[in-house]
């Protein structure tokens, strides 16, 4: 286990040894390459770097796990109405409680886990990632510490630094047979050890893909007592049939967080929509920390827009599952090392130079992830099409 490195894993030099990219443009904008020292800025963001998963104009862009297929048309028309009906009420405020959203969440997340939920358990915010960071200034903080267990989404330790959260790198298992596992005993034992104010799980796990064992939950949220313990739940709804979630353990942990989003699985990244469960307290404290009318009119009123449409718009998850067990299968076929997953992505191993193959698919027009795992990279499942394509390029690499 390792205490904060955000030193070393951070540059605010735009090359986050996290998500790399091709040299120099491994970050979202060119401002954070700027030299920063000159400023007054906060002691500990010091050599830190921005998130910077690379947007590049490539025809086929597998890195950021976002759903490939478009929005239905019907469903498209359906979030133009509901837009333009807020649109004549954007002179007053939106409505600061979420309220008719976090009823349709409610509902949403109680017809598809089968745990009963009610508006009040629920919080959202513009995206998951938004709501995270709510968690952090609520329960974390300076003279605070989170635990993850590494390699997980890298937002986790952005997140605890940006608000001021010691980070600490918890370790998966090491094994040969299961590299990325995380047992419950490992995960408890580690959870004691630091003893944080916040843990997060992730299941399924970014990048590493598999979802864990709801032990492994129970585990570490009874082995840190003083804990938040939150479950990213960002790709559940593409894990493989059978895979409980989280929100199935709520009652009665009154410390359990489980957070999702409508990024993947609803094909709405662009309108930026996460959202958590948990126990009524926990969304009183995140009134605490949020900015007055943080989700606007507009983004209410689409998300309600589209969860009414949520079966049109999960639709493509089955086609994607098929795709990612497509990747799967041909990577593993071509001599390659996939990790088994839950998620639309899979991390492929066994390559010899993985910052080389990387350049080499993203010259074949393919953009995948690499992140920072030696001898791995990590591909979303795409469309067919894309699949197929980025299989093809897979297969002229030089061994
Ligand atoms: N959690 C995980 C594990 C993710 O991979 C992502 C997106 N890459 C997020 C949270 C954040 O997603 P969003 O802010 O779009 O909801």
């Amino acid at each position: 286990m390792t205490t904060p490195t955000t030193s070393a894993r951070h540059r605010v030099d735009g090359s986050p040894d996290a998500s790399r990219g091709p040299a120099g443009s491994g970050s979202d904008d060119g401002d954070d390459r700027l030299d920063v020292d000159g400023l007054p800025l906060r002691h500990d963001l010091r050599g830190t770097a921005a998130y910077g998963a690379p947007q590049l104009d490539v025809a086929v862009r597998l890195n950021t796990n976002e759903s490939s297929h478009p929005v239905p048309a019907p469903v498209v028309r359906a979030l133009v109405e509901a837009v333009e009906a807020a649109a004549g009420d954007l002179n007053r405020y939106p409505d600061r409680e979420l309220t008719a959203l976090r009823e349709d969440l409610a509902a949403y997340l109680t017809r598809t886990t089968g745990q009963a939920l009610t508006p009040e358990q629920l919080w959202a915010g513009n995206g998951s990632n938004e709501v995270l960071q709510h968690l952090l200034q609520a329960f974390g903080g300076p003279g605070r510490t989170a635990l993850g267990f590494t390699p997980a989404y890298s937002m986790h330790p952005i997140i605890a630094t940006g608000t001021g959260t010691r980070w600490v790198d918890g370790s998966r298992s090491s094994s040969p047979g299961d590299p990325f596992g995380l047992s419950a005993a490992a995960a408890a034992a580690q959870a004691a050890e630091v003893d944080p104010d916040v843990v997060f799980l992730c299941s399924p796990n970014n990048p590493t893909g598999t979802a864990l064992d709801l032990d492994v939950v129970t585990a570490v949220h009874d082995a840190a007592p003083s804990a938040v313990v939150v479950v990213d739940e960002a790709y559940a709804e593409y894990a493989r049939t059978g895979t409980p979630s989280a929100v199935t353990l709520l009652p009665g942990r009154r410390r359990l967080v489980v957070t999702r989003t409508m990024s993947k699985a609803f094909a709405f990244a662009g309108a930026r929509v996460g959202y958590l469960a948990a126990d009524p307290a926990v969304t009183a404290a995140m009134r605490l920390v949020r900015l007055p009318y943080h989700l606007s009119s507009l983004t209410q009123a689409a998300a309600r827009a589209a969860l009414a449409h949520a079966d049109d718009l999960l639709d493509a998850v089955e086609a994607t599952r098929a795709q990612r067990d497509r990747l799967v299968e041909v990577t593993s076929a071509l001599g390659l090392r996939p990790v088994p997953s839950d998620a639309n992505f899979v991390l492929v191993g066994g390559f010899d130079d993985e910052r080389a193959a990387w350049q080499a698919l993203l010259e074949r027009g393919v953009l995948v992830r690499d992140v920072g795992l030696a001898g791995h990279l990590r591909i979303t499942a795409g469309t067919e099409a894309e699949t197929t394509a980025v299989l093809e390029a897979l297969a002229q690499l030089p061994r």
